[in-house]
């Protein structure tokens, strides 16, 4: 008795691990769901200014990959089509992806090869490029100017963090959770510099005009929207989608409304 009672347990964790868990809605075709819902749930960043960054005010993350997501959105599912937005920070955002907690990614996401193992990309919506972020005056002027007295700040799970020790092996790094930490720890004088995307920098230093971008991008950094592995199809909707809004102006006006300013600087 004991042991069918046993079996019994064992069977339904079993049935838990492989039936309820999140992997399996991750499997259910995206486009579809969409469509049965009439949401597409993304996930996006809340801490990067321009692209997704909470208004306290609001309760809502606002910037271009907000905007981007609810044009998307419109032109998959139509006019009555509601985006749906949810945190995601380099460290969660593919495990919500593989969890069907999201179905899709955009977030300042660069692909990368190794990243492609795990989710499938769209095609690119943003070119960006590693850079730094000095204070004014600063004796760092390129990633030439690194060498081993230097500390240089960047964010956990960015692809900064691994192209900065390429780049500069001789340079200390710095690894902080977030963007605002990291901006926080260049103030305070704990590092010379703050290496990530100039796109993401440029909101930074919009901010704080005693800070400039220095010394070029030295990397490229193409974003890409993120779906689970074998959501061919929906990848599909979404690349149609961005042609579309490139097509009809909509792209440029998204652009032109978040880094109109910024770019002319
Ligand atoms: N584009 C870089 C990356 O995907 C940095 C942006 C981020 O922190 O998410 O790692």
């Amino acid at each position: 008795m004991k042991k069918l009672v046993f079996c019994f347990l064992f069977l339904g964790f079993i049935f838990i691990l492989t039936g309820c868990n999140g992997n399996n809605l991750s499997k259910k075709d995206s486009l579809k769901r969409a469509e049965e819902t009439k949401q597409i749930v993304w996930g996006v960043r809340n801490d990067v200014g321009l692209f997704g960054l909470m208004n306290i005010k609001t309760g809502k993350a606002e910037g271009f990959d907000i905007d981007i997501a609810n044009a998307l959105t419109k032109e998959i599912l139509g006019k009555s089509g509601k985006a749906v937005f949810i945190e995601a920070a380099p460290k969660t955002r593919i495990p919500l992806l593989k969890n069907g907690n999201i179905d899709a990614i955009i977030a300042t996401m660069t692909i990368t090869s190794e990243r492609s193992q795990q989710v499938d990309f769209s095609d690119v919506y943003f070119d960006a490029g590693q850079t730094l972020l000095v204070k004014k005056g600063s004796r760092v002027h390129s990633v030439s100017d690194l060498n081993e007295r230097t500390k240089v700040i960047a964010a956990k799970g960015s692809t900064g963090t691994e192209n900065i020790r390429k780049v500069a092996p001789q340079a200390q790094v710095l690894e902080f959770e977030n963007y605002s930490e990291c901006f926080t720890a260049l103030k305070s004088g704990q590092g010379e510099a703050m290496t990530a995307d100039d796109a993401i920098l440029m909101g930074i230093a919009s901010q704080n005009p005693g800070y400039v971008l220095t010394g070029g991008k030295f990397t490229t950094e193409p974003y890409g929207i993120a779906a689970n592995r074998g959501q061919t199809a929906f990848v599909e909707r979404i690349n149609q989608a961005l042609q579309k809004i490139h097509q009809n102006g909509e792209y440029d006006q998204i652009y032109n409304k978040w880094f109109g300013k910024v770019a002319q600087k």
